[in-house]
């Protein structure tokens, strides 16, 4: 086993991605080998309790209100729906549920209370629990663990710098902390970022030195391909090469080897030759389910018969680290401290965010 590096520069990075393509390839799918099955993929359905709405103005979101796009909100889902649709996820194959809320962060309160609720659910039916539900204080972590949470997923999206071009409302320092927050608990961290939102190449290597060199490293990274979704300040971006999806899930893997890296939104944009592809460089990690929260996911069916026909078998729940204990409600440690702590609102404005939500008032 090698040594895991935290000090990876983005020239270093850069160099990587730039390979000749067959060399970056041979030369991720080696150090695959080395850390992971080649011929298992870990499958997550990813569910969206609470849609749309969200006072965020991220650049690439449908469920952001400020936008005008087809999304129709839907308000917390009860504990019972999340369970009917976990126990439908694990029949189709899914080890983990990963639950969405459109939130900016998360309040201590009814829902919040009902989250954590559907998370010892879903951990009792022996599944990997994920939530992602914005920024999160510490209590707020350790009550998520408490209940038995297993990963939470906060994505950086891209680099620093590139960052400030597609959200406004919140710093990357905050993602920053949420993840601190979350590593202060015994629960995972899953996150990753968005390719073709007009970045540079340079952005690319910048957000997975970004990831890399957290130490440790995250235990899931996924990697999205942008879905311009109408309405959106990103509506316009072309798609993504599937040369560069393949070319940065090769490039996350030789930078982060024991990490899973998924491949998340825009599956439905690639062949399966590509993304067979990608897991010969590395992924080892997909979101089935026909939604990934609002955006289009290839049919579970169509999921399977790839596997077949590639020769993957899906991952068993808590493979990779032990299930999390559930702790149930009346016995908690951690009670809710109202806390309403002072995430940053960054003093920029966007221009194509802007010009969207001016859009939106007048379709409105
Ligand atoms: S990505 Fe998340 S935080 Fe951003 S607008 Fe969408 S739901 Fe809100």
């Amino acid at each position: 086993m090698t040594n895991i590096r935290h000090n990876w520069t983005k020239e270093e990075i850069l160099n990587i991605y730039n390979k000749p393509f067959m060399e970056l390839l041979y030369e991720a799918a080696t150090v695959h080998r080395q850390h992971h099955d080649p011929n298992t993929v870990q499958v997550s359905t990813l569910l969206s309790i609470k849609t749309g709405g969200c006072p965020e103005d991220c650049g690439y979101c449908p469920q952001a209100a400020r936008y005008h796009t087809n999304v129709e909100g839907n308000d917390l889902m009860s504990v019972q729906q999340v369970k009917a649709q976990a126990l439908r996820a694990k029949s189709t194959g899914s080890s983990r549920v990963c639950m969405g809320a459109a939130w900016r962060n998360v309040k201590d309160g009814e829902e919040f209370d009902q989250v954590l609720e559907m998370v010892r659910t879903i951990n009792k039916l022996e599944m990997e629990v994920c939530c992602t539900l914005g920024m999160i204080t510490e209590n707020q972590a350790q009550r998520l663990a408490e209940a038995g949470l297993y990963a939470y997923n906060h994505n950086l999206d891209s680099s620093e710098e590139y960052y400030k071009e597609v959200i406004s409302t919140r710093g990357y320092e905050d993602r920053l902390q949420t993840i601190d927050n979350v590593r202060k608990t015994n629960v995972t961290v899953c996150s990753g970022g968005i390719i073709g939102m007009g970045e540079k190449i340079e952005d690319r290597a910048g957000m997975l030195v970004a990831l890399s060199t957290l130490n440790p490293q995250p235990e899931s990274v996924p990697i999205n391909a942008l879905v311009a979704v109408e309405g959106t300040p990103l509506a316009d971006e072309k798609p993504v090469e599937i040369w560069d999806m393949i070319r940065m899930v090769a490039t996350a893997r030789i930078v982060m080897p024991e990490t899973q890296v998924r491949l998340s939104a825009g599956r439905t944009q690639m062949s399966r030759e590509g993304q067979a592809m990608c897991f010969f460089a590395g992924a080892n990690s997909i979101f089935a389910g026909d939604k990934l929260l609002t955006t289009p996911n290839p049919d579970v069916n169509e999921d399977m018969k790839m596997f077949e026909a590639l020769g993957l078998n899906p991952q068993k729940p808590f493979t990779k680290k032990v299930q999390p204990q559930t702790v149930e409600a009346a016995e908690s440690k951690f009670q809710a401290l109202g806390e309403k702590p002072k995430w940053s609102r960054p003093d920029h404005k966007i221009e194509r965010n802007e010009i969207a939500k001016q859009q939106s008032k007048v379709l409105k």
